[in-house]
């Protein structure tokens, strides 16, 4: 493929503990061209989390500040923090042919959809409701009240995709290795 080639944007979109991580991380392994946008965060980093690999952890200052200069292609408050993309690193891949991961959640893609419509949008859905109280339990790495609240806001999220108007592709994770494969097809079929 000629080198100048525009990189296309993939969105997906997906609430905690739908396994999104390890979707992404297989992917990434398998496409050298892909690369995930590593998003600012002002919430604390978790014990295995490092700096400018998982976020950027930043203080809510400089957080606002990158915002107030247009830093941003989306931000929101997730669960009392806030998380955005910054804009210049992902429009930088685009440019030099490289494909853009973004991880974010649905108020982040609704504002993607408005600035960038050509991207791809996909949301990646639990099996059932069950499943994923069972899945943000096992994760161990937040309160029972914080599980509750990330709960709450997926099952919200999961209603409102319903009508699809959002997402060009919905896929229910139960079984990582197939949503995997479903999801290395998509990236196949939006290349061409
Ligand atoms: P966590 O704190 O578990 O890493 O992430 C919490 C939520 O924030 C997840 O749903 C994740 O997708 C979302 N998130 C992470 N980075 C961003 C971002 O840059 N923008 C938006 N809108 N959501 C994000």
């Amino acid at each position: 493929m000629s080198s100048k080639r525009s990189g296309k944007l993939f969105v997906i979109s997906a609430s905690s503990g739908t396994g999104k991580t390890t979707l992404a991380n297989e992917l990434k392994k398998e496409n050298r061209n892909l690369v995930q946008s590593i998003s600012y965060t002002t919430r604390t980093p978790r014990p295995n989390e490092e700096n400018g690999k998982d976020y950027f952890f930043v203080s809510k200052k400089e957080f606002f500040e990158m915002k107030q200069k247009h830093g941003f292609l989306e931000y929101a408050n997730v669960f009392g923090k806030y998380y955005g993309t910054p804009r210049k690193e992902v429009e930088n891949h685009i440019k030099h042919g490289r494909d853009v991961l973004l991880l974010i959640d649905v108020q982040g893609a609704k504002q993607v959809k408005k600035s960038k419509p050509d991207a791809v949008f996909i949301f990646l859905a639990p099996p059932s409701r069950e499943e994923l109280l069972r899945r943000l339990n096992k994760r161990g790495t937040e309160t029972k009240k914080e599980i509750q609240a990330r709960y709450k806001i997926a099952t919200k999220e999961m209603r409102e995709l319903n009508d699809l108007s959002l997402c060009d592709y919905r896929i229910v994770n139960r079984f990582i290795p197939v949503a995997t494969e479903v999801l290395r097809g998509i990236l196949r079929a939006e290349r061409l």
